[in-house]
């Protein structure tokens, strides 16, 4: 980052975002590369920025050996974020697209895609942004012979044939996948037109093997494809994007921020994106971290006076309790300050989430975030009552317990916190909270819990619901004739269930013949007998011999109501044999009337 560059347009550095499932090596390759590069070039050739670390061309160079050659490119170098992860890179935007110019999708050799993977691929694909693969963990291959820091081409030769072609086969299966993701890709040496075809770059962090490739494919397809994007007036009033709002001791809040376009300097006015109006302040300080930093806070920053884009710096400035992580940053400079508040409301507009009358509470740690999860969400058909960047607080809490539908009342909350008071307001409010660092489990978790409510509710239905069955008074099995008649009998279908009506049919009329009063079962007590029993009743009403008899077919007495939710709602919820008993008495019954429990 030149600070005294006086050149007004200039090429900026690319920046580049490390993106993929958890333990696939994001941090382990990032790490891989600021090492190499620090052991490469002479202490200083890389600089760390806020957030983000700069590796000049010079230096990629030295990495890639014969793979870069300097003289072909001007870009001045690459610029990495270093959170790594798709939820940082949908933080980063810049006017409505991604703030990464391109992106790194790390795929571990032997695991394959992953649900993060396919993730992160869905937002690269959403964001246009193009990336390259690097198939990462190819020491883990059995009989692996590393070879440290070589380019790909010369590790494969060094490898027996049994180890290349296992190689060869799990690169083909992540080929494979990223075709089923809608992208033809190839390994990187046989792709002829990145902007058709998605590079796959075997590495690996342990070993810095396929890291020249990795750099040489980033560097190339940045300067062939990005050169035009990466033209900027190094002059003009810088335009950024908020990574990381910071409570820092000794400046107060602050805002780690990315720079992609123009400058920043002391003392200039900005204008940032804040949960309600745009904040309108005034930098105090532009820190960067100091080499070799000490432990504490004061001393862990350095000052400058001016920075460029692309850069990672932080923001010293009074009023940025309400800033957001994800907002836009707008230097005024020459300009008037309206004119830059509604440009950030523009952009602000654009990342709005739509909200409903009735719907879920959502919470993310971003703006970015926010937006993906109220894609998620729309995706899934769940309305959105409030959406908004921040930790769990009490408040979210008495909004969500304002929700009409119970399945409403949940709180969705994306890599964010959850106060301690908050905490103790959902048991009281009855408001249930889901949180994950990954949008779909998120939302899934969330489609569960619903599903689970919902067949939960049916049962208490069904529980209230009489229930249809069918049985037979069996042949020698009166123990009494009647006050109350108790016979023995065997439940064809259905569930026999105490307390119950019973009737009889007499050709086409249902008499009611009395009230079950007891069910025994081996001379024992129970409270319901499944279809292929033999028990015991107890009938109150009938005198054997006259209203009933032995061998007779008799009912459970079912409302015509209860007979009308059986079938209409509930009728794949209950047994088959159950269904068979209910079809029967319908059936009968609508011989008489056929409008009968309709
Ligand atoms: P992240 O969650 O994607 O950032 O993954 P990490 O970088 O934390 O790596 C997860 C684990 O895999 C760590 O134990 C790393 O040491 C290991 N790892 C990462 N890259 C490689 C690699 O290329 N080879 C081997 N053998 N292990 C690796």
């Amino acid at each position: 980052m030149s600070e005294s560059d006086t050149t007004p347009t200039a090429l900026r550095t690319p920046i580049v975002a490390v993106l993929g499932h958890v333990d696939h090596g994001k941090t382990s390759l990032l790490d891989t590369i600021r090492g190499s590069a620090v052991s490469e070039g002479e202490a200083g050739a890389i600089t760390q920025h806020i957030g983000a670390t700069a590796v000049p061309l010079e230096t990629i160079s030295d990495m890639a050996g014969s793979l870069v050659d300097p003289e072909d490119f001007d870009l001045p170098g690459l610029l990495f974020i270093d959170t790594p992860g798709h939820h940082s890179f949908s933080t980063l935007r810049s006017r409505g697209g991604a703030l990464a110019d391109i992106a790194i999708v790390v795929v571990d050799v032997n695991d394959g895609f992953q649900p993060q993977t396919v993730e992160a691929i869905e937002i690269l694909k959403r964001t246009g942004t193009p990336f390259v693969v690097a198939a990462n963990k190819i020491d883990t291959t059995p009989g692996w012979n590393p070879q440290e820091g070589a380019p790909i081409q010369q590790t494969y030769e060094a490898q027996s044939s049994r180890a290349r072609s296992m190689l060869d086969e799990n690169l083909y299966e992540i080929i494979g996948d990223l075709s089923d993701n809608g992208f033809s890709a190839d390994l990187y040496w046989r792709v002829q037109n990145f902007q058709k075809n998605v590079g796959v770059v075997p590495s690996s962090a342990m070993t810095s093997e396929g890291i020249p490739d990795l750099l040489a494919v980033l560097m190339g397809l940045s300067q062939r494809y990005m050169k035009e994007e990466m033209q900027i007036d190094v002059t003009g009033p810088g335009a950024g994007t908020v990574l990381e709002v910071k409570e820092e001791r000794g400046f107060g809040t602050t805002l780690d921020v990315v720079l992609y376009d123009g400058s920043i300097k002391e003392g200039e006015t900005i204008v940032v994106g804040g949960k309600n109006d745009p904040i309108v302040t005034e930098v105090r300080a532009l820190l960067r971290p100091r080499p070799n930093a000490e432990i504490r806070t004061e001393k862990r920053f350095e000052r400058v006076d001016e920075v460029t884009a692309a850069s990672g710096v932080k923001i010293a400035a009074p009023d940025l309790e309400d800033a957001m992580a994800g907002a836009p940053v707008r230097v005024v400079r020459d300009r008037p300050v309206d004119e830059v508040i509604a440009e950030v409301k523009r952009e602000l507009a654009e990342i709005e989430v739509e909200t409903a009358e009735e719907g879920v509470v959502v919470k993310a740690d971003t703006l970015g975030s926010l937006e993906a999860m109220a894609n998620a969400l729309d995706e899934a058909e769940v309305p959105i009552l409030r959406a908004e960047v921040g930790d769990v607080a009490p408040r979210d809490v008495a909004v969500a317990s304002t929700a009409n539908e119970e399945k409403h009342k949940v709180i969705l909350a994306f890599n964010v916190s959850v106060l301690k008071n908050a905490q103790e307001e959902l048991d009281k409010a009855g408001v249930k909270l889901f949180d994950d660092d990954v949008i779909y489990q998120l939302v899934e978790e969330y489609e569960a819990y619903v599903d689970e409510m919902q067949r939960a509710q049916q049962e208490n239905v069904l529980d209230k619901i009489i229930r249809p069955c069918r049985f037979r008074v069996l042949e020698d099995h009166v123990f009494r004739q009647s006050n109350p008649a108790v016979v023995g009998v065997e439940v064809m279908s259905g569930t026999l269930k105490n307390n119950q009506y019973v009737v009889k049919w007499e050709g086409n009329e249902p008499t009611r013949v009395g009230q079950l009063n007891g069910i025994q079962e081996q001379g024992e007590d129970v409270s319901e007998a499944r279809a292929g029993k033999r028990v015991s009743v107890a009938i109150d009403g009938p005198t054997v011999g006259r209203q009933i008899d032995e061998g007779d077919e008799l009912w459970i007495m079912l409302p015509e109501k209860h007979a009308k939710i059986l079938e209409q709602e509930l009728s794949s919820d209950i047994p088959a044999d159950e269904l068979e008993a209910l079809q029967s008495y319908l059936d009968k019954h609508r011989r008489r009337d056929p409008f009968w429990g309709k």
